[in-house]
């Protein structure tokens, strides 16, 4: 397949384009496209055959379910059994944003779509683009991040088109995305609402508006021994080629027990995820900042583009200082957790 890529920003957005993409899904095509979180692999959410594809172009296990994405808040209904007052309340602070909610399904939605769940995700994006194309679409594009599975989500186009140049019919270049971590996913369905991923919007953005906010306990914890809330939550996402360690510890016990891992590898090419203020202390052959500490949201933005240039210059093993598992915080060390595989040391 050619894949066209075109280039658009979200304060100039070229109709024409947005049209013929459009089309493209409503004929059961595939379209990769920008959001604030990361780059998404659109297809028709609503045409069984379109999940297939988009499965297939991932290289995704087909029980891994998808996220609906909509343009307004009248698509809504449709596509759910009901609207809980929740979901008023969440849509109407949180929405357009990262914010994904899980709501029990219509007949509208085919079982290909949901990972066979009676279950469906639902965002409402503010990228302007991505807004644009779901409405020319026909109003439910499905789209799970435009990656490979298995590798870091793509925060750039380049990266899209690495992993599905010749899988998608086009590809949109919409510039670096605002987030870089993938939407807060909050399940509507159970007694209390319980946040599945945590994401920008955080627990205590949630919890200010719905105090009975639950997380669900394998977050933050090696839950390979535990069923999964969600049958996509078992795989082991965002993964680098290298091998990841987290390391956590006091600024100067994370500096030595680095680099002394470092040493003993000679033979491997090394790297290391620093801070600004601490990235050229360290020995390793590749050595990379994500900013500063206290900048949080630069630290979320970086972090996937870091992950795949570690892929691209063939590092073999990396190592990263821990970060704050509060706020935006707890999504980036969720992230990073996962892609380590849960193999973080801690060092006095
Ligand atoms: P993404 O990786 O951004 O495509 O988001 C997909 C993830 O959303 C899946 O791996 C699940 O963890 C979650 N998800 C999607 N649909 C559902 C659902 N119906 N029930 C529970 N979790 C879901
Ligand atoms: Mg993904």
């Amino acid at each position: 397949m050619n894949t066209k890529i075109v280039q658009m920003r979200e304060g100039h957005i070229d109709e024409v384009l947005i049209q013929e993409a459009g089309e493209i899904l409503k004929a059961g095509g595939l379209v990769a496209f920008p959001t604030e979180t990361v780059y998404g692999l659109g297809g028709d959410a609503l045409n069984p055959l379109s999940s297939k594809k988009i499965y297939a172009a991932k290289g995704r296990p087909s029980d891994n379910p998808l996220i609906v994405h909509i343009a307004e808040f009248g698509a809504l209904a449709p596509i759910v059994r009901e609207i809980p007052g929740n979901a008023w309340k969440l849509a109407e602070r949180f929405w357009p944003g990262p914010l994904t909610m899980i709501l029990y399904k219509s007949d509208q939605v085919p079982y290909e779509t949901t990972g066979g769940l009676d279950t469906v995700a639902v965002r409402m994006p503010g990228n302007q683009i991505a807004r644009k194309l779901i409405q020319a679409a026909g109003g439910y594009v499905a789209a799970p991040s435009a990656n490979r599975s298995g590798r870091p989500s793509p925060t750039l186009a380049k990266y899209v088109a690495e992993d599905l140049e010749g899988r998608v019919e086009m590809i949109i270049d919409g510039g670096d995305v605002e987030i870089g971590l993938e939407s807060t996913i909050i399940d509507l369905t159970s007694d209390r609402p319980m946040v599945l991923r945590p994401g920008y919007i955080t627990r205590q953005d949630l919890q200010d508006l719905l105090p009975e906010v639950e997380e669900d306990s394998t977050l933050m914890r090696d839950d390979s021994g535990q069923a999964p809330k969600a049958p996509g939550m078992k795989y082991r996402h965002y993964a680098p080629k290298g091998d990841l360690t987290i390391v956590k510890g006091t600024e100067e016990s994370v500096l030595a027990y680095i680099n002394a891992q470092c040493e003993r590898k000679e033979s491997k090419k090394t790297g290391v995820i620093g801070t600004d203020s601490t990235v050229g202390r360290y020995c390793a052959d590749v050595r990379k900042s994500v900013g500063s500490r206290e900048d949080e949201e630069a630290v979320a933005r970086e972090l996937y583009r870091i992950l795949r240039e570690f892929d691209d210059e063939d590092v073999e093993v990396i190592y990263t200082e821990a970060f704050d598992d509060s706020g935006i915080g707890q999504a980036i060390m969720n992230r990073l957790l996962k892609a380590a595989g849960h193999k973080i040391v801690e060092v006095l």
